[in-house]
Protein backbone atom coordinates (compact mmCIF):
# COMPACT_ATOMS: atom_id res chain seq x y z
CA UNK A 1 0.00 0.00 0.00
CA UNK A 2 1.12 3.62 -0.76
CA UNK A 3 0.39 5.92 1.50
CA UNK A 4 -0.75 9.33 -0.24
CA UNK A 5 -1.37 12.86 1.13
CA UNK A 6 -4.43 13.66 3.12
CA UNK A 7 -3.01 10.27 4.66
CA UNK A 8 -5.78 7.95 2.69
CA UNK A 9 -4.65 4.46 1.78
CA UNK A 10 -5.04 4.13 -1.89
CA UNK A 11 -3.83 0.94 -4.15
CA UNK A 12 -1.77 2.59 -7.14
CA UNK A 13 -3.70 2.72 -10.16
CA UNK A 14 -2.74 -0.44 -12.68
CA UNK A 15 -0.28 0.73 -15.20
CA UNK A 16 -2.24 0.60 -18.97
CA UNK A 17 -1.74 -2.34 -20.67
CA UNK A 18 -2.18 -1.00 -24.08
CA UNK A 19 -1.54 2.01 -26.08
CA UNK A 20 -3.79 4.94 -26.38
CA UNK A 21 -5.40 5.18 -29.63
CA UNK A 22 -3.78 7.35 -32.31
CA UNK A 23 -4.82 10.62 -32.61
CA UNK A 24 -6.94 11.41 -35.87
CA UNK A 25 -6.53 14.91 -35.31
CA UNK A 26 -3.44 16.81 -36.14
CA UNK A 27 -2.63 17.00 -32.14
CA UNK A 28 -2.83 14.79 -29.39
CA UNK A 29 -6.42 15.61 -27.36
CA UNK A 30 -6.26 14.64 -23.59
CA UNK A 31 -9.18 12.96 -23.48
CA UNK A 32 -11.52 9.96 -25.33
CA UNK A 33 -12.35 10.25 -28.81
CA UNK A 34 -16.00 11.34 -29.22
CA UNK A 35 -18.74 9.15 -27.73
CA UNK A 36 -22.02 9.23 -30.51
CA UNK A 37 -25.32 9.47 -28.78
CA UNK A 38 -26.07 5.79 -29.97
CA UNK A 39 -29.46 6.59 -29.17
CA UNK A 40 -29.54 8.38 -32.60
CA UNK A 41 -28.37 5.56 -34.83
CA UNK A 42 -31.85 3.95 -34.59
CA UNK A 43 -31.25 0.23 -35.52
CA UNK A 44 -28.36 -0.27 -34.11
CA UNK A 45 -29.83 0.48 -31.00
CA UNK A 46 -33.42 -1.24 -31.26
CA UNK A 47 -30.77 -4.29 -31.81
CA UNK A 48 -28.80 -3.56 -28.63
CA UNK A 49 -32.02 -3.21 -26.53
CA UNK A 50 -33.74 -5.88 -28.17
CA UNK A 51 -30.44 -8.50 -27.55
CA UNK A 52 -29.53 -6.85 -24.15
CA UNK A 53 -32.39 -5.55 -22.84
CA UNK A 54 -34.71 -7.40 -20.18
CA UNK A 55 -38.02 -8.40 -20.42
CA UNK A 56 -41.48 -6.15 -19.03
CA UNK A 57 -44.70 -7.02 -19.73
CA UNK A 58 -46.49 -3.78 -21.28
CA UNK A 59 -50.01 -3.15 -20.60
CA UNK A 60 -52.04 -0.70 -22.56
CA UNK A 61 -54.31 2.04 -20.43
CA UNK A 62 -57.16 3.18 -21.39
CA UNK A 63 -60.11 4.83 -19.33
CA UNK A 64 -62.43 2.47 -17.77
CA UNK A 65 -66.22 3.04 -19.68
CA UNK A 66 -68.01 1.39 -17.10
CA UNK A 67 -70.45 4.20 -16.69
CA UNK A 68 -73.74 4.89 -17.53
CA UNK A 69 -73.38 7.92 -19.03
CA UNK A 70 -70.98 10.60 -20.09
CA UNK A 71 -72.05 13.99 -19.10
CA UNK A 72 -72.32 13.11 -15.11
CA UNK A 73 -68.88 10.81 -14.69
CA UNK A 74 -70.45 8.58 -12.74
CA UNK A 75 -67.99 5.53 -13.16
CA UNK A 76 -69.34 2.70 -10.91
CA UNK A 77 -66.77 2.70 -7.52
CA UNK A 78 -67.61 -1.22 -7.05
CA UNK A 79 -66.12 -1.58 -11.05
CA UNK A 80 -64.68 -4.57 -11.25
CA UNK A 81 -63.24 -4.06 -14.64
CA UNK A 82 -60.76 -1.70 -13.39
CA UNK A 83 -60.86 -2.52 -9.58
CA UNK A 84 -62.21 1.51 -9.04
CA UNK A 85 -59.02 2.95 -10.38
CA UNK A 86 -60.84 4.38 -13.65
CA UNK A 87 -58.03 2.67 -15.59
CA UNK A 88 -58.50 -0.32 -17.72
CA UNK A 89 -55.47 -2.35 -19.58
CA UNK A 90 -56.92 -3.07 -22.54
CA UNK A 91 -53.65 -4.84 -24.12
CA UNK A 92 -50.77 -6.72 -23.05
CA UNK A 93 -47.25 -7.07 -24.73
CA UNK A 94 -44.12 -8.46 -24.02
CA UNK A 95 -41.28 -6.42 -25.00
CA UNK A 96 -37.08 -5.71 -24.29
CA UNK A 97 -35.93 -2.56 -22.77
CA UNK A 98 -33.15 -0.95 -20.21
CA UNK A 99 -33.15 1.32 -17.80
CA UNK A 100 -30.94 4.02 -19.27
CA UNK A 101 -31.39 6.18 -16.12
CA UNK A 102 -32.54 6.08 -12.30
CA UNK A 103 -33.06 7.96 -9.45
CA UNK A 104 -34.30 6.44 -6.38
CA UNK A 105 -35.92 8.61 -3.22
CA UNK A 106 -36.96 6.84 -0.34
CA UNK A 107 -40.24 8.01 1.39
CA UNK A 108 -40.42 6.58 4.92
CA UNK A 109 -43.32 5.24 5.99
CA UNK A 110 -44.89 3.83 9.55
CA UNK A 111 -45.10 0.27 7.64
CA UNK A 112 -41.87 0.38 6.19
CA UNK A 113 -39.91 2.14 3.25
CA UNK A 114 -41.57 2.79 -0.20
CA UNK A 115 -39.08 3.05 -3.03
CA UNK A 116 -41.16 5.75 -4.89
CA UNK A 117 -37.63 6.32 -7.39
CA UNK A 118 -38.06 7.58 -11.16
CA UNK A 119 -36.33 6.13 -13.93
CA UNK A 120 -36.07 6.07 -17.74
CA UNK A 121 -36.10 3.41 -19.81
CA UNK A 122 -35.44 2.98 -23.05
CA UNK A 123 -37.72 0.88 -25.81
CA UNK A 124 -37.43 0.15 -29.58
CA UNK A 125 -39.75 1.63 -32.00
CA UNK A 126 -41.62 -2.10 -32.44
CA UNK A 127 -42.51 -5.10 -29.98
CA UNK A 128 -40.89 -8.03 -31.53
CA UNK A 129 -43.69 -8.86 -33.66
CA UNK A 130 -43.35 -5.50 -35.63
CA UNK A 131 -45.83 -4.09 -34.36
CA UNK A 132 -45.22 -0.81 -33.78
CA UNK A 133 -44.73 0.55 -29.80
CA UNK A 134 -46.15 3.15 -28.28
CA UNK A 135 -46.07 4.01 -24.78
CA UNK A 136 -48.67 6.72 -22.61
CA UNK A 137 -49.59 7.48 -19.33
CA UNK A 138 -50.70 5.35 -16.83
CA UNK A 139 -49.34 2.58 -18.77
CA UNK A 140 -47.94 -0.67 -16.54
CA UNK A 141 -44.35 -2.30 -17.25
CA UNK A 142 -43.83 -5.62 -15.18
CA UNK A 143 -40.84 -6.69 -14.97
CA UNK A 144 -41.38 -10.58 -15.09
CA UNK A 145 -38.12 -11.55 -14.16
CA UNK A 146 -36.55 -9.68 -11.50
CA UNK A 147 -38.93 -9.86 -7.92
CA UNK A 148 -38.36 -7.57 -5.09
CA UNK A 149 -38.40 -7.84 -1.52
CA UNK A 150 -41.85 -6.08 0.02
CA UNK A 151 -43.59 -6.43 3.61
CA UNK A 152 -47.00 -5.41 4.68
CA UNK A 153 -48.78 -5.30 7.71
CA UNK A 154 -52.33 -6.66 7.73
CA UNK A 155 -55.05 -7.39 10.21
CA UNK A 156 -56.62 -10.61 9.84
CA UNK A 157 -60.26 -10.86 8.74
CA UNK A 158 -62.11 -14.18 8.03
CA UNK A 159 -63.94 -13.79 4.19
CA UNK A 160 -65.44 -16.64 2.56
CA UNK A 161 -62.70 -17.12 -0.25
CA UNK A 162 -60.62 -17.52 3.39
CA UNK A 163 -57.94 -15.52 0.60
CA UNK A 164 -55.71 -12.65 1.78
CA UNK A 165 -54.19 -10.36 -0.46
CA UNK A 166 -51.12 -8.06 -0.74
CA UNK A 167 -50.69 -4.51 -2.52
CA UNK A 168 -48.49 -6.50 -4.89
CA UNK A 169 -49.32 -10.19 -6.42
CA UNK A 170 -47.59 -12.55 -4.35
CA UNK A 171 -45.13 -14.94 -5.71
CA UNK A 172 -43.21 -16.27 -2.56
CA UNK A 173 -43.90 -15.72 1.17
CA UNK A 174 -40.35 -15.13 3.12
CA UNK A 175 -41.67 -14.24 6.39
CA UNK A 176 -45.34 -14.19 8.24
CA UNK A 177 -45.13 -13.10 11.80
CA UNK A 178 -47.30 -12.31 14.77
CA UNK A 179 -47.20 -11.91 18.04
CA UNK A 180 -49.51 -13.48 20.21
CA UNK A 181 -50.15 -13.18 24.04
CA UNK A 182 -46.36 -11.46 24.20
CA UNK A 183 -44.43 -14.13 22.00
CA UNK A 184 -43.63 -14.10 18.66
CA UNK A 185 -45.69 -16.56 16.19
CA UNK A 186 -44.48 -18.05 12.63
CA UNK A 187 -46.93 -18.86 9.80
CA UNK A 188 -44.98 -21.23 7.15
CA UNK A 189 -46.09 -21.25 3.65
CA UNK A 190 -47.13 -24.68 3.20
CA UNK A 191 -47.95 -25.34 6.75
CA UNK A 192 -50.66 -22.76 7.38
CA UNK A 193 -50.88 -21.18 4.26
CA UNK A 194 -50.57 -21.91 0.18
CA UNK A 195 -50.10 -19.35 -2.37
CA UNK A 196 -53.05 -19.40 -5.25
CA UNK A 197 -52.78 -16.64 -7.97
CA UNK A 198 -50.79 -14.66 -5.90
CA UNK A 199 -52.67 -14.33 -2.55
CA UNK A 200 -52.38 -16.17 0.97
CA UNK A 201 -54.92 -18.63 1.15
CA UNK A 202 -55.36 -20.52 4.76
CA UNK A 203 -55.24 -23.67 4.94
CA UNK A 204 -58.53 -24.74 7.20
CA UNK A 205 -57.90 -24.67 11.10
CA UNK A 206 -54.47 -22.56 10.57
CA UNK A 207 -55.78 -19.14 10.05
CA UNK A 208 -54.69 -16.83 13.10
CA UNK A 209 -56.95 -15.93 15.56
CA UNK A 210 -60.34 -13.20 15.10
CA UNK A 211 -62.01 -11.85 18.11
CA UNK A 212 -65.83 -11.90 17.24
CA UNK A 213 -67.16 -9.65 19.53
CA UNK A 214 -64.70 -7.10 19.12
CA UNK A 215 -64.06 -7.50 15.58
CA UNK A 216 -60.21 -7.55 15.86
CA UNK A 217 -58.65 -9.84 14.19
CA UNK A 218 -54.66 -10.61 14.69
CA UNK A 219 -51.76 -8.32 12.98
CA UNK A 220 -49.60 -9.82 10.77
CA UNK A 221 -46.16 -8.74 9.12
CA UNK A 222 -45.25 -10.31 5.95
CA UNK A 223 -42.76 -10.38 4.28
CA UNK A 224 -42.82 -12.05 0.38
CA UNK A 225 -41.31 -11.28 -3.13
CA UNK A 226 -43.13 -9.80 -5.98
CA UNK A 227 -42.32 -8.87 -9.53
CA UNK A 228 -41.55 -4.94 -9.84
CA UNK A 229 -44.47 -2.57 -11.41
CA UNK A 230 -43.99 0.77 -13.07
CA UNK A 231 -46.46 3.23 -14.05
CA UNK A 232 -45.38 5.74 -17.05
CA UNK A 233 -45.64 9.03 -16.31
CA UNK A 234 -44.80 10.35 -19.77
CA UNK A 235 -42.58 10.01 -23.00
CA UNK A 236 -39.40 11.60 -22.73
CA UNK A 237 -40.21 12.47 -26.67
CA UNK A 238 -43.84 12.21 -28.01
CA UNK A 239 -42.82 11.50 -31.41
CA UNK A 240 -38.67 11.04 -32.16
CA UNK A 241 -37.87 10.77 -35.65
CA UNK A 242 -35.09 11.24 -38.34
CA UNK A 243 -34.65 11.11 -41.59
CA UNK A 244 -33.24 8.82 -43.83
CA UNK A 245 -31.41 7.99 -46.59
CA UNK A 246 -32.91 4.80 -49.06
CA UNK A 247 -31.88 4.65 -52.38
CA UNK A 248 -31.41 8.25 -52.70
CA UNK A 249 -34.68 9.16 -51.29
CA UNK A 250 -35.03 10.55 -47.56
CA UNK A 251 -37.63 8.34 -45.92
CA UNK A 252 -39.18 9.33 -41.89
CA UNK A 253 -38.10 7.11 -39.43
CA UNK A 254 -38.77 6.28 -36.08
CA UNK A 255 -36.31 6.40 -33.13
CA UNK A 256 -36.27 4.41 -30.31
CA UNK A 257 -38.10 5.61 -27.50
CA UNK A 258 -37.58 6.96 -23.41
CA UNK A 259 -40.18 6.54 -21.10
CA UNK A 260 -39.84 7.86 -17.77
CA UNK A 261 -41.34 5.59 -14.91
CA UNK A 262 -41.91 5.52 -11.58
CA UNK A 263 -42.09 2.38 -8.97
CA UNK A 264 -45.91 1.59 -8.51
CA UNK A 265 -46.45 1.36 -4.89
CA UNK A 266 -50.65 1.81 -5.11
CA UNK A 267 -51.30 -1.51 -7.31
CA UNK A 268 -54.09 -2.03 -4.81
CA UNK A 269 -55.59 1.47 -3.67
CA UNK A 270 -56.41 -0.13 -0.21
CA UNK A 271 -55.75 -3.33 1.61
CA UNK A 272 -59.39 -3.92 -0.01
CA UNK A 273 -60.16 -7.83 0.93
CA UNK A 274 -60.96 -10.60 -1.74
ZN1 LIG B 1 -64.05 0.69 -14.10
Amino acid sequence: MVKYRLGVDMSPLDKPNQPYTNSTRSYASPMPDFIPDISIRGESWDQLVQNRGIRFIHKLAAPCPNMKRLNDNNHDPECSFCDGSQILYIQEKEIMGTFTNNSLEKLFEVQGVWEIGTAVISFPTEYSDTEQADFNIFDKLICPDFQIRLTDLKEYEPNSSNAMSMKYPIIRVSDMTSVVNGAIKKYIQGVDFTIVDGNVVWVSGRSPSYNNIEEIGEVLSITYSANPVYNVLQNMHEIRATQQMVNGQKVAKRLPQHVLVKRDFLFKPDSKEL
